[in-house]
């Protein structure tokens, strides 16, 4: 950290800041300039808060060098990660390959479930999505078939051999969505729940972790900081739009993220251009931009009839489109350099 000193700080305050640096476990090399004294504090800064420093008298202003992630930052593994999900193991993302999980916003029914996921495997997607725990904004709202969807989905691996991605709400359900998910996906409202991502920290099992609809990058990256310290160190991060002034869509989809991420951690990057834009219309040109920026994977949302889904069908794909798309997007892979 740089520690600024103000213009008119005394020698006394210069004296105190320094030693109150040194309290803290770290180094302080000041620096004597003309117009004002700059302290470098040497040590890694990331155990004391800026606004401890911030407070001492004479200070004008604390700047940060060091990111304040630790495990998720790519110092860690500048080669990146690779994250295999499944039971089989041959689903890996973070490698050359672009993964695509697809699959129904919820889970309905058994036949909307089983249709959609023997059709979207059939078009190449590697993992299934959907949800059996819903996070709604109005409380009257469909909340998802809970246990029930569990057990469908479950039989939906069975059936196609596709990994499981489920939304998990709460610290208490946990267990109960690990015994049947592959991938808990922690949703966009509930990033920043703590005692959720130190609940499913403690697993040996994947986490998709997606960005708050209202949070910078740098607090992704904390949130996921929460998930690792913990020690599960499989952890992939998903961008799926943020709130913006903007309304012609739901959220605004940042793509410049991607590379953003991609060059401060080493865990994969995914893209939910279905929420991202929550415009069916959208969603193909979107899905192909993410490939191209760099993503390795994309979430979506698709549904033998989006006009019928119980949730999120204005934004959903129906199994053509998803077909057409997929090809679209091996073509994109392959133009940068990947595989879809
Ligand atoms: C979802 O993936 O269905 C979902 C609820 O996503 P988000 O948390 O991004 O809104
Ligand atoms: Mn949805």
């Amino acid at each position: 950290m740089i520690v600024v000193m103000r213009r008119n700080s005394t020698m006394e305050q210069i004296r105190h800041a320094e030693n109150r640096v040194r309290e803290l476990g770290l180094e302080p090399h000041t620096i004597y300039g003309v117009e004002r004294t700059v302290i470098a504090v040497v040590g890694d800064e990331r155990i004391v808060a800026r606004e401890t420093l911030e407070v001492i008298p004479g200070v004008e202003k604390v700047m940060s060098v060091l990111a304040p992630y630790k495990l998720a930052s790519r110092e860690v593994r500048p080669e990146g990660s690779e994250i295999p999900i499944g039971r089989k193991g041959d689903v890996v993302f973070g490698g050359r390959r672009v993964h695509v999980i697809a699959g129904p916003c919820s889970v309905e029914s058994r036949s909307q479930l089983m249709e959609t996921a023997e059709a979207v495997k059939a078009a190449g997607a590697s993992a299934f999505r959907a949800g059996a725990f819903k996070p709604r904004t109005n409380p009257y709202s469909f909340q998802g078939l809970a246990h029930e969807g569990l057990e469908l989905l479950a039989e939906a691996r069975e059936k196609t051999g596709l990994p499981i991605v489920t939304e998990v709400l709460t610290p208490e359900d946990v267990p109960l969505v690990a015994r049947y998910a592959d991938v808990l996906q922690i949703g966009t409202r509930n990033m920043q729940n703590f005692m959720l991502l130190k609940a499913v920290g403690a697993l040996n099992r994947p986490v998709l972790l997606k960005r708050g609809m209202s949070a910078r990058i740098e607090e992704l990256l904390l949130a996921a900081e929460y998930i690792l310290v913990e020690g599960n160190r499989h952890v992939l991060l998903c961008e799926r739009g943020i709130r913006t002034f903007e309304d012609h869509v739901r959220n605004t989809l940042p793509l410049a993220s991607v590379p953003a991420l991609k060059e401060r951690t080493h865990l994969p990057i995914l893209v939910d251009p279905s929420h991202g834009t929550g415009v069916r219309s959208l969603v193909p040109a979107m899905s192909r931009a993410a490939v191209a920026a760099g993503c390795d994977g994309l979430l979506l949302e698709v549904h033998p009839d989006p006009e019928r889904a119980v949730t999120d069908g204005q934004q959903t794909l129906d199994l053509r489109e998803f077909e057409k798309l997929m090809a679209e997007i091996r073509a994109v892979a392959a133009a940068v350099g990947r595989e879809a």
